[in-house]
């Protein structure tokens, strides 16, 4: 059987089909693919601009996702002259992608106590990060979440009824210093694995490990699809939204907090250290 070609180009043969769009995509437009839903992700975030320090944490969350995000800002940057950070927590192995510089990051504890549950691990990623990007005088932070995981956390929020975890699933938490942001908001997750799989990028474990309890709902809600479309998400983004306002926001992590709470419950259950122990070029 002849190997069809790219939908995209229409010059080289096809490695990569990509469900959301039904497109069938060669190595060079699946980068090209992700490079543009990276844009359109940072758009509104007035990174696109000349000498902007970014961290992107590799995230225990989703690492992978981190050196993807770091590979394709590095990429987008690289005509702003910008800089592209990766905070790595100190003792693990992680080989950065070109252009990338690193960070090795002391963080004590290294996961939070809910190990596996995955709002506690996005909530300690980012207070970490937070705080490395402090210390780093970066101008934003930006997170791996693709709007895969975005959505599996709005769902995880409202099935468990805890609307304080409706903050995980907002494009940015503009009100934290440095603003936090995911850089793959536009990306889904498959694109990601896809981009991953084609560059050799490779990942250490992540933390999430239990699977939460809204990922059985949401394959259901997108009939037998592994990915929702963009419009849901949108208004998946406008209800996470709604609820800003309503809560107090922790000054750990950016998160909604209980009313009358400075600090959230994930965040005020242990006492993180965070220290950076070197930064490469
Ligand atoms: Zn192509
Ligand atoms: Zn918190």
């Amino acid at each position: 059987m002849e190997t069809p070609l790219c939908t995209a180009c229409k010059r080289r043969p096809a490695v990569y089909k990509r469900t959301y769009s039904g497109e069938l995509l060669c190595a060079r437009c699946t980068r090209k693919a992700l490079h543009r839903a990276v844009k359109r992700s940072i758009a509104r975030l007035g990174l696109l601009k000349p000498r902007q320090k970014i961290l992107v944490p590799l995230a225990s969350s989703n690492p992978l996702g981190s050196l993807v995000l770091a590979s394709a800002l590095s990429e987008i940057e690289e005509q702003y002259g910008s800089r592209v950070i990766l905070g790595v927590p100190e003792g693990i192995d992680a080989s950065p992608p070109r252009g990338v510089s690193v960070a090795v990051v002391r963080v004590s504890p290294r996961e939070p106590p809910e190990r596996g549950d995955p709002v506690a691990c996005w909530r300690h990623d980012r207070r970490w990060s937070l705080r490395a990007a402090r210390i780093l005088g970066a101008d934003a932070v930006l997170l791996p979440l693709t709007r895969t995981d975005l959505n599996l956390l709005l769902l995880e929020a409202l099935l468990r009824g805890e609307p304080q975890a409706l903050s995980e699933a907002l494009h940015s938490l503009a009100w934290t210093k440095p603003p936090i942001a995911s850089g793959l908001w536009r990306v889904e997750g498959e694109l990601v694995a896809a981009y991953a799989a084609i560059s050799g990028v490779e990942a250490p474990p992540g933390c999430v490990k239990r699977l939460s309890a809204a990922k059985e709902v949401y394959y259901s809600a997108a009939s037998g699809r592994p990915e929702l479309e963009y419009s849901p998400t949108k208004s998946l983004d406008a209800l996470a939204a709604a609820a800003s306002g309503m809560y107090p926001v922790c000054i750990e992590c950016g998160g909604y907090a209980s009313p009358g709470e400075s600090t959230c419950r994930y965040c005020s259950r242990y006492t993180l250290n965070v220290s950076i122990l070197s930064l490469r070029e």
